[in-house]
């Protein structure tokens, strides 16, 4: 019988004053009397709420009846079945939004721990050599290049090679993974965690290419002329600006600077690595989301004296995963919330002293149900500073648009897809952050997913 009312167990983590000075994963992976304790709180409930939130439709209690049973490679092929990347899913799923948002134990005893299983499930399969890459089926000798290697390139050309094609996803940067690399930092992600699981798409038979800017390097209508069909997953690097007084000054990156100079160049352990980073003793972080958390955390980590998020609502419109908002206050992170950035402060050198805020309070719901912010008159204040973040959201880099006068794009620079989910362009298809301008690794793989099934259709009628 199972054991519901058993505490939920949210898995053991590194301690928060040891973890504030180092980039070592900060949660730990279920042992297996753990898991196998987690997974028999779950009720394995016939209509599955679960798995019908999840955005890619995880066979969540079957996965979890494996674990129970104390077989992990059976419960990761489960996952693998709509699932390619199940170590990193585990890791950075909003839980709380999706499958674990909707389990029926989560008012009275709490949620099942989803994610925490997934990634027991991934590990401990990886560990045992029982981790098996899908078979692809066979060539159908078309061809296919996927343009970008985030987690919605990564699941489309996984799908696509499953279904027999030849397929090659190409990458502007040196390394693989997307946000998943230079985003999401290693406390969080470890980068071992990324390299098996594009290994396990590699050994799929997917080819990889580095260093390849498409709209540069190498055209799109040039990429059609060699393949059959083209993937655009090239997500939404290029950060938002402020657009207020001093946002050039000495001091001031953009999360998307300070993260890639931290998670993909490796700044932390300069000199031993050619990027340094630079914080003062007073970091301030503008924003909400998870970029907001992940530069705040890392801000930490290069032990200034204070790091602050200010945020323009409260803490309970904040988008960023509800794991990382506690793991950052644990650490020493204080939160200023309802307060709008006016002006950064400089001295005569142009270097960051503080910022002007306003504070706000909450007024009517905006179009997608959060209270929207409003001024209070006369509520300014100073808060002192010598480094700031912008984290405040991203959109889409437009090299492949303006290098491809066909592709239709949206006034939000979004490539505008038509209501059978297909681009302007014939054969060309696209998903993730570049047609929704910023959301989650799932809901970017469930657009991969949904694209390669598309592509299969067109590439059936050439
Ligand atoms: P990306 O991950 O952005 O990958 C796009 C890739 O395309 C990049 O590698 C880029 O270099 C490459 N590229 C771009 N242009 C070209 C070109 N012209 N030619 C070739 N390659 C190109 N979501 C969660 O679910 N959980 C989280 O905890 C979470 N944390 C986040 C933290 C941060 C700091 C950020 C920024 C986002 C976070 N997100 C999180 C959101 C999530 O990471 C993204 O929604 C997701 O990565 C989008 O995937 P994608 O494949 O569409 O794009
Ligand atoms: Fe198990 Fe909760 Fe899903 Fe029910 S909703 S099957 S209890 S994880």
């Amino acid at each position: 019988m199972p054991n519901p009312s058993a505490p939920r167990n949210n898995g053991k983590q590194q301690d928060p004053a040891l973890r504030r000075k180092n980039f070592d994963e900060v949660a730990h992976t279920f042992t297996k009397e753990e898991a196998v304790a987690e997974a028999d709180r779950c009720l394995h409930c016939p209509t599955h709420p679960c798995q019908n939130a999840c955005p890619v439709g995880v066979h969540i209690p079957d996965f979890i009846a494996f674990i129970k049973a104390g077989d992990a490679g059976a419960a990761v092929s489960e996952i693998m079945k709509t699932s390619l990347l199940p170590a990193i899913c585990g890791r950075v799923c909003p839980q709380e939004k999706h499958c674990e948002g909707h389990c029926v134990l989560k008012a009275k005893f709490g949620a099942v721990n989803i994610g925490g299983l997934e990634r027991y499930a991934a590990d401990t399969a990886r560990a045992e050599g029982a981790l098996k890459p899908p078979v692809p089926a066979a060539s159908t000798g078309k061809k296919v290049v996927c343009i970008g290697s985030g987690p919605s390139s990564l699941a489309c050309a996984a799908e696509l090679r499953r279904a027999g094609h030849d397929v090659t996803v190409l990458e502007a940067l040196h390394a693989y993974g997307g946000v998943l690399r230079y985003g999401i930092p290693s406390f969080r992600l470890p980068r071992e965690v990324i390299n098996k699981e594009v290994q396990t798409v590699q050994d799929m038979g997917v080819k990889f290419k580095t260093d390849v800017l498409v709209g540069a390097t190498i055209k799109l209508d040039e990429l059609l002329k060699e393949y059959d069909a083209v993937y655009i997953g090239s997500g939404a690097g290029l950060p938002m600006m402020l657009g207020i007084p001093g946002e050039n000054g000495v001091g001031v990156y953009s999360a998307n600077e300070f993260l890639t100079r931290i998670n993909l160049m490796q700044a932390y352990k300069f000199p031993q690595t050619d990027t340094p980073v630079q914080v003062g003793k007073h970091v301030v972080v503008l924003g909400g989301g998870n970029s907001a958390m992940d530069a705040a955390r890392c801000a930490m980590r290069l032990q200034p004296e204070t790091v602050t998020i200010a945020y323009r609502r409260s803490r309970e419109e904040m988008p960023a995963r509800a794991a990382e908002v506690e793991h950052a206050q644990e650490e020493g992170i204080q939160f200023e919330y309802l307060v709008t950035p006016k002006e950064i402060l400089q001295d005569e050198q142009g270097r960051v002293t503080g910022i002007r805020f306003t504070r706000n309070q909450l007024g009517e719901p905006d179009e997608r149900g959060r209270r929207r912010p409003v001024e209070i008159p006369g509520s300014d204040f100073v808060q002192p500073a010598d480094t700031v973040i912008t984290a405040i959201g991203q959109r889409p880099n437009p090299t492949i648009a303006k290098t491809t006068p066909a592709l239709k794009t949206t006034e939000r620079g979004v490539i505008a897809l038509n209501e059978k989910g297909e681009t302007s362009m014939p054969g060309v298809y696209a998903g993730g952050d570049i047609i929704r301008g910023g959301a989650t690794v799932l809901l970017a793989m469930n657009d991969g997913i949904a694209a390669a099934g598309r592509i299969n259709e067109y590439l059936k009628g050439k």
